[in-house]
């Protein structure tokens, strides 16, 4: 049997919110307003008797089926920069909600195949935002080694380990930069 993750009551009242934002009427109008039907031949070639109702994509544009179509909050219900830390729980789904529940010139159809790029583009930010933060930590500790280098003896054994990380993801379409840095780190450690 499966277990059960541990009860998370951040992530389950985030995730009850945007079921009920999906079924509010304002998405409902959004995706109302626009429909299209468009004719659907059976396999013997003959005319179906129930049209194909389609609607269409702001992004690309296309016409898809209406299973393959999602409202989609054009600035992202969470920040791509994140939270900040001194925030409590009570804090970060305040700024949830009000970002959710926004008015309907934030909202966009989007098909499949826009969402899937657009997610994994907001992916890519977040971790370019992580990984600044972090690697500006290191060079801080890599300065002051450099100044006292009689002092840190090991630090280039561990930050090397650590940089490694970072120049792993070189195959990560979007991190160029971020593994560039790392190298460029490391070979001050040489
Ligand atoms: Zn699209």
């Amino acid at each position: 049997m499966k277990k059960k993750p541990p009860f998370n009551q951040e992530m389950s009242i985030r995730g009850a919110n945007r079921r009920l934002f999906a079924r509010s009427p304002l998405v409902r109008e959004k995706l109302e307003e626009s429909r299209q039907e468009f004719p659907r031949y059976k396999k013997d070639g003959t005319r179906a008797k129930k049209n194909w109702v389609k609607r269409q994509c702001e992004v690309c544009d296309k016409w898809v089926g209406s299973s393959k179509i999602a409202i989609d909050h054009i600035d992202p219900v969470v920040p791509p920069e994140g939270f900040p830390a001194s925030y409590d729980i009570w804090d970060r789904i305040t700024v949830f909600l009000k970002r959710l529940w926004c008015d309907k010139s934030n909202l966009q159809r989007i098909c499949d195949t826009c969402h899937d790029v657009k997610t994994s583009k907001e992916r890519i930010e977040r971790l370019i935002e992580k990984y600044t933060q972090e690697l500006d930590r290191i060079e801080i500790e890599i300065n002051y080694w450099d100044n006292h280098q009689n002092m840190l003896m090991d630090l280039p054994k561990t930050h090397k380990k650590l940089l490694s990380k970072y120049i792993a993801k070189k195959k990560t379409k979007g991190l160029e930069k971020i593994v560039e840095r790392a190298q460029n780190l490391k070979n001050r450690l040489l």
